[in-house]
């Protein structure tokens, strides 16, 4: 199996060579396609898996195929529970898009906002962010989350562990209904099987 064979288009295809990955991961070669065709995922992925780039490269495809140029509302968003993580993400993002036409940032409590606001302010197609952060500044109303058109949990297990249940469906009833949607989750516990049926719709079921 190839990246190429997944359907990537040629800029991402160029951004994984500078990487020098050679072939697809098993997560990547069953979530990659299963994500362009638009589905809601549910994902049992390990970190070390690839998992990063299983969903990273698909939802960079889909924004950049729907683009309206002159307008960079954010439209991926990109829940996980650390900003280690969400940093460590957010190199992924900028990595893989490097030769698209996309903005990315990242958000995360811990350091002053004025920063992430004024970036934000610039426009910003893909958003990584940690929940409490998030709501944070949506409160401020220095960011809308009207226009969001793929949410990703990451490491939702975790999410739940550190006591985000509130702030993720906090989350959630800030974004438009229509959206797809992807959790990825190394255990699946009742209580993420409960989170699960509260967001996705008729999610495929991608293991590594
Ligand atoms: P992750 O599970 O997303 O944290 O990724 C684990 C590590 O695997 C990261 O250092 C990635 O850069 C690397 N990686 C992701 N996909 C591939 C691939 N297809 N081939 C080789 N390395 C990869």
């Amino acid at each position: 199996m190839t990246f190429e064979s997944l359907g990537l288009k040629k800029e991402l295809l160029k951004a994984i060579e500078e990487k020098g990955y050679v072939n697809p991961s098993p997560i990547q070669e069953k979530a990659i396609p299963v994500i362009l065709k638009g589905n809601d995922v549910l994902a049992s992925a390990q970190t070390g898996t690839g998992k990063t780039a299983g969903f990273t490269l698909p939802i960079l495809q889909i924004i950049t195929d729907t683009k309206n140029p002159k307008f960079r509302p954010i439209r991926a968003l990109i829940l996980t529970p650390t900003r280690e993580l969400a940093a460590q993400i957010y190199d992924n993002v900028r990595d893989y898009s490097k030769h698209l036409n996309i903005k990315s940032t990242v958000i995360f409590g811990g350091v002053k906002p004025k920063k992430q606001i004024a970036t934000i302010r610039n426009g910003i197609d893909v958003l990584v962010a940690t929940p409490g952060r998030l709501l944070d500044l949506h409160d401020q109303k220095a960011l809308s989350l009207k226009r969001i058109d793929i949410l990703i949990l990451d490491e939702a297990d975790r999410m739940l562990d550190m006591g985000f249940v509130r702030d993720i469906k906090k989350i959630i009833a800030l974004l438009p209904e229509k959206r797809q949607n992807l959790l990825f989750s190394a255990t699946f516990s009742k209580e993420i099987k409960a989170l699960a049926k509260g967001i996705l719709t008729d999610p495929v079921l991608v293991e590594a």
